[in-house]
Formats: C-alpha cells, sequence, structure tokens
C-alpha cells in the first residue's frame, strides 16, 4: 500500500485546530509520531452520520435531470446508472481513488458515453446549496461534537466525498472547526476501507473509534483495521429498500444498550463482522465513547 503523501505539493488542506504539532511541539503534521500524543482519535462519518448534503436535494435532480432532457433516458435509470458507477470505479484499483469517487468525473463520463455535453456542474451546485435547507445538520451532531470535545481526544472527520465537494458545505453549517483534522479521499489518495486514508492518526492515538452509518465503511474497514465500530442507525442513505426493512425490523432494540444490541441485530446474511455498539442518535455517543475508553484504560491497568 502507498504511503501517505504529505510533502507532495498539494494544497494543505487540514482543518483549523489542534493538530497534532499544536499539542507536542515537536513532530510536524505529516511526520511519524515519536509516542502515542492521544488516549483516544474518533474517526466520525459525514454524511448519513452528522449531516444530510446537498448532493441529493440539489445536485442529483439538476444534473440527471439535464441528462434525461438531453438523452431522452428515464432520469431513475441514469441515477442508477451513477450509483452503479460510483460504486464501481471504487472497486476499480486501476483508477486513482481520486477519480474514482469524483461525482463530477462520472458525470461528465456518463454525458460523453451517450454523446451529449454536460453544462452542470456538481461543485458548483453543491457549493451553491451548501447550507441548509439542502445541507442540514442531523441528531443535533454541532452539540454532541462540542460534548465530545477533550484534551485527551481528536475528533477526525473521516468522508469519501472529496474536500472540494465536503468542504463547503463543512463550512456553511459550521461544523470545520470542531475538528482536528479532515480527512477525505483527497489528503492521503485512498478510500476509507484503507489503512493509508488514515494518514497517521491510528499511530497517534492509544484507542481508536470509528462512528458512521455506512456498514462496509464504518464497520467492517474499521474492525479489519483494529478500530472500535460504533455503527449508527437510523438515517438510512440512499442504498436500498432492503436497508429500511432492516432497520424498521430492528427498531425494537432501542431500549438496549448499545453494546448488547449488535449481538441481537438483525444483520443481512452477508453481514458477518459485528460493531463493538449500535447507536439509534448521536445523543448516545459521548457516553459510548467514554465506556471504550474506560474498557480499554481498564484492559492496559490489568497487564
Ligand atoms: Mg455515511
Amino acid at each position: 500500500m502507498a504511503p501517505s503523501k504529505a510533502n507532495d505539493g498539494r494544497p494543505q488542506t487540514r482543518a483549523k485546530g489542534p493538530l497534532w504539532a499544536d499539542r507536542s511541539g515537536s513532530a510536524a503534521v505529516g511526520g511519524l509520531p515519536s509516542a502515542v500524543k492521544w488516549q483516544t482519535v474518533i474517526f466520525i462519518d459525514l454524511d448519513g452520520t452528522l449531516i444530510r448534503g446537498p448532493f441529493e436535494p440539489a445536485v442529483f435532480p439538476v444534473v440527471f435531470g439535464e441528462l434525461a432532457r438531453k438523452t431522452g433516458r428515464d432520469i431513475r435509470e441514469i441515477r442508477r446508472r451513477a450509483i452503479h458507477d460510483y460504486l464501481d470505479r471504487q472497486k476499480n484499483s486501476n483508477l486513482p481513488v481520486v477519480q474514482a469517487v469524483d461525482w463530477d468525473d462520472i458525470f461528465k463520463t456518463m454525458a460523453a458515453g451517450w454523446g451529449v455535453d454536460l453544462e452542470a456542474n456538481a461543485v458548483e451546485i453543491a457549493n451553491a446549496h451548501a447550507g441548509p435547507p439542502d445541507a442540514v445538520i442531523l441528531d443535533h451532531a454541532d452539540q454532541v461534537l462540542k460534548q465530545l470535545a477533550a484534551p485527551h481526544r481528536a475528533l477526525v472527520l473521516a468522508t469519501k466525498g472529496l474536500s472540494k465537494y465536503q468542504r463547503p458545505v463543512l463550512d456553511a453549517l459550521g461544523l470545520t472547526p470542531l475538528f482536528a483534522d479532515i480527512l477525505t479521499p483527497d489528503v492521503n489518495h485512498a478510500l476509507k476501507n484503507d489503512v493509508a486514508f488514515f494518514g497517521q492518526w491510528p499511530q497517534a492515538a492509544k484507542v481508536c473509534i470509528s462512528v458512521g452509518d455506512h456498514y462496509d465503511d464504518d464497520v467492517v474497514a474499521p474492525k479489519r483495521l483494529g478500530f472500535a465500530a460504533i455503527w449508527k442507525i437510523g438515517t438510512p442513505d440512499e442504498e436500498t429498500v432492503e436497508h429500511l426493512v432492516q432497520a424498521k425490523s430492528n427498531a425494537g432494540l432501542r431500549q438496549l444498550d448499545p453494546f448488547e444490541r449488535p449481538a441481537r441485530w438483525e444483520y443481512a446474511p452477508d453481514q458477518t463482522v459485528r460493531p463493538d455498539a449500535i447507536i439509534f442518535s448521536l445523543r448516545e455517543l459521548p457516553e459510548i465513547v467514554k465506556r471504550l475508553e474506560d474498557q480499554s484504560s481498564s484492559r492496559s491497568g490489568s497487564r
């Protein structure tokens, strides 16, 4: 796996905030940390976890509408094709990851394949609709992030969306300053299922916790990478009706302790990896994080 590249001349995309250099006074950002500097790093997903972004309400309707008008194709078929290409590209190891998840590139490639020119531009539309009502904070996420903030913790945004789409939304919703770092596929040229995505952060903390709503990216991958995984339910993304039905049939588990829910959850047949906890609301997060930290301390104390 390619190592992360911090000094290749790309613009500095890190958030303002307490980067390691500020804490340690020695390790440079992008350099190997000489020691663990945080007790906990929490990698938090964006779309469907903290916010609803402008793609569904603003970008997709404009782009798919134009493609439907110009090609005579059914708008639902265009949408299916775009989502299919988006997922398919992520499995293609020959394609640079930044290109794989670049919606503008996906849209333009589809248009070119159908012999039409696409005028709509996803970056422009996403920027123009980066705040309410098309982009909104879910579940009092801003309050919860403030509640989670502590000197021993780093809150790191981990999103599969490129910075050109995500940064304007984070800025417009006032979330940017709440993170120690913002990781997008264009920072370390990797996707969330690849340890390279996380740069030096996993080595900088004793406990790595992942929080997100996407089973593969936010449960399977983090568990494989040795992180604790907290799966957030309750705001299903675009995936499938199946997902919605599954969420509904599991709604009765709300009364259970979040750490007991994973054993009782009705998973899809291919979902064999278990998260450490399942939450229905971000409000449950601060206590869960605290308990994971306590578990980790008692484990290291008993060694
Ligand atoms: Mg998500």
